[in-house]
């Protein structure tokens, strides 16, 4: 779970600087001193509005409190994530009436991959009760409204046949899976892996031996390959020499994301089948774990 915190806020316009607000795209700046385990947004809105928050992981705070002899909070650190952007001038809480009742909070989201069975006898989980936010970015409101799209579909025809089964209802599993949710334990482990990096590892890693590629294969909501990290020029060699650790980690999170695809795409169509299904799923995330260090 990410503790998240977020302001509606209206503004006067300081200094002019893409890299912390742009009136035409949404920002994300991913810094383990400001958002630890987590990230920050600065979402434009209409002229002088703007959706600005954080959101962090609870160990990765109290670690980095530890290291730097801090003792920083969710709410203390969006207050100094808003100060120091120099685009955002005298902030206030939006005076607009459609803000009202939206304008400030905080809230937990889920960000592993979504319940690896969605259904029982007479009972189905969608959205974020079913843990579906994808777990790099927290993006909710995509896998609730498709998961809800499929659900209710088989619950129509459940209320047909007056069949409430966990069998009947199972096709949501197995739909969700082959359409929308196949990619998700790879972004989990995507992600476990980021939460291990330095920002100069990321800083290095996004410059370095992320491609047009992979920046495609994010917007397009897939897990990038991280091609770059296994072609062997000279000059490649010589990034990837210097920063073995992170090449061999991105190398492994590609590799395991394709195990994993390929895995969920295999999502068992008969409940009697899913507990070896489960299994091997879970041999392959605790592998992962073991070599981020993430086993106590
Ligand atoms: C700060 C923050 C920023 C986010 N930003 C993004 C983003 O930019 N993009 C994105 O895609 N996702 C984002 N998300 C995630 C996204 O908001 C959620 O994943 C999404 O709203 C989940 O939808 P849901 O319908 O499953 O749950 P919810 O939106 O939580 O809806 C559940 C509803 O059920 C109601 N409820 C609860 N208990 C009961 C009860 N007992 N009886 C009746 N009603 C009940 C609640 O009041 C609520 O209205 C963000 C989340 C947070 C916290």
């Amino acid at each position: 779970m990410e503790s998240t915190g977020r302001y509606i806020y209206e503004f006067e316009y300081g200094e002019e600087d893409k890299t912390f607000f742009d009136k035409d795209y949404c920002l994300i700046h991913l810094d383990q001193y400001l958002a630890p385990g987590g990230y920050s947004w600065v979402f434009p809105k209409e002229k002088g509005k703007v959706n600005i928050g954080l959101g962090v992981q609870k160990r990765a705070l109290e670690n980095r409190n530890k290291r730097y002899d801090k003792k920083d909070n969710l709410i203390g650190l969006i207050g100094q994530y808003v100060k120091m952007n120099p685009v955002i001038k005298n902030p206030i809480l939006s005076t607009d009436e459609n803000d009202m009742g939206n304008l400030e909070g905080t809230w937990q989201v889920p960000v592993r991959r979504h319940n690896d069975c969605l259904v029982a006898n007479g009972y189905a989980i969608v959205g974020d009760a079913a843990w579906m936010p994808r777990p790099i970015d927290a993006g909710g409101i995509g896998p609730a409204i498709y998961g809800s799209v499929i659900l209710g579909k088989v619950i129509a025809t459940a209320i047909k046949n007056k069949d409430y089964s966990e069998k009947s209802l199972w096709k949501y599993n197995v739909e969700y899976m082959n359409t929308y949710g196949y990619n998700m334990a790879s972004f989990e482990i995507l992600r476990k892996y980021l939460q291990t990096l330095t920002n100069d590892e990321i800083s290095y890693g996004m410059k370095n031996f992320l491609s047009q590629e992979d920046i495609d294969d994010i917007t397009r909501r897939q897990h990038p390959k991280f091609n770059k990290v296994k072609i062997f020029n000279p000059i490649m060699l010589i990034k990837i020499l210097t920063h073995t650790k992170l090449a061999s980690g991105l190398k492994y999170t590609s590799s395991k994301s394709s195990k994993l695809i390929k895995h969920n795409l295999n999502y068992t169509d008969n409940p009697e089948d899913f507990e070896k299904w489960q299994k091997e799923l879970l041999n392959e995330i605790n592998e992962a774990d073991i070599r981020f260090n993430l086993k106590n």
